[in-house]
């Protein structure tokens, strides 16, 4: 029997906001202190904006869950949730980024906090599902809700960054290395397909793109992918103008491969028992593994002939959807 998660979770929230909001409003009314009243009124007005949003979400998450791509996208982060041991119910949202909620703020902001909580996953809406690898950086983002790895790491360094980048940049990094350390050479390959446009942009917050990708390497090349680590530091040389070595968070190169490679997570290349499929086995009998699927069917598009690119990358795409379909509990609301 299916679990009634998780747009159930999100009703739930949305009537404990609900709840809060009557409950400032009830208690500004009878404060003595004005210095109440307008705290109370704060709690109330930003409650009353999580509540928004809380609607915008259940109406789109009903619209995504529409469309067969939903619950095929909802069968992966349920399967990823599952492998990092995420408790909380994750749900996948179309939209026209990359993101995730991880933890709450909303929590530090107001004086109780609810036990029912849940995490969002933003996807790009029009990714094709071999792109998918990169919501396991999203997914990443969550795990660590709940560990100090970042802090831990944060010390250690001195980047001469204000705090509040040097965290960020390292919380980056660390979500590359364990989407990495998860799914092993599709996350990097997804990376650098996707990104290359804006790959001599970055915010501040984020580490530079060469950094990220040599610490994708030198992460795939711990688990044991060698060759395909040497030919994406290739394909970076050409693409990447800055040095990776010049980037300030680079001190916490080693601790940041560590705390991915050590998790009960990581694939390796010795876990990739199904290699040897040509585009029609693959299609005919796709690999039931998740990350054994992402890892040929990028094997298949990396090897086609230059006349058959598309049409290959068009059949893995739409194999891995299929397949994913079938590992989704999500039902529809
Ligand atoms: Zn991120």
């Amino acid at each position: 029997m299916p679990q009634k998660v998780p747009f159930d979770i999100i009703k739930k929230y949305s009537k404990y906001l609900s709840d809060r909001v009557s409950e400032y409003i009830s208690r500004a009314s009878h404060d003595i202190d004005s210095i109440y009243t307008i705290n109370d009124i704060r709690l109330a007005r930003f409650s009353l904006d999580w509540l928004t949003f809380q609607q915008q979400l259940i109406s789109t998450a009903v619209q995504c869950s529409k469309s067969n791509k939903w619950i095929s996208l909802q069968g992966l982060i349920e399967y990823c949730s599952k492998m990092m041991e995420i408790s909380d119910p994750t749900l996948g949202v179309f939209s026209t980024i990359y993101g995730a909620t991880g933890a709450f703020d909303y929590y530090n902001r107001i004086d109780s906090s609810s036990d029912i909580d849940y995490f969002i996953i933003l996807v790009h809406e029009f990714d094709p599902p071999i792109f998918w690898s990169l919501a396991i950086h999203e997914i990443a983002h969550c795990w660590l809700s709940s560990k100090d790895v970042v802090m831990k790491i944060s010390k250690q360094i001195h980047s001469g960054l204000d705090i509040k980048y040097q965290e960020g940049r390292i919380e980056e990094a660390i979500c590359d290395a364990i989407a990495t350390s998860f799914i092993g050479p599709p996350y990097p390959f997804a990376y650098i397909e996707c990104l290359w446009p804006v790959f001599n942009q970055f915010a501040d917050e984020h580490p530079h793109h060469s950094f990220r990708v040599h610490l994708m390497t030198e992460v795939l090349r711990e688990n044991g992918f060698n060759k395909t680590a040497n030919d994406i530091e290739e394909i970076a040389r050409n693409i990447l103008v800055y040095d990776w070595a010049d980037e300030e968070i680079v001190d916490s190169i080693d601790l940041i491969k560590e705390a991915a490679c050590q998790t009960s997570f990581k694939f390796t290349l010795d876990s990739m028992t199904e290699i040897d499929y040509d585009i029609v086995e693959f299609t005919s009998q796709p690999p039931n593994d998740v990350r054994c699927l992402f890892n040929v069917g990028w094997k298949l598009i990396n090897n086609a002939p230059d006349n058959r690119y598309f049409n290959v990358f068009e059949s893995v795409s739409n194999i891995i959807q299929m397949s994913l379909e079938g590992k989704s509990t999500a039902f529809k609301p």
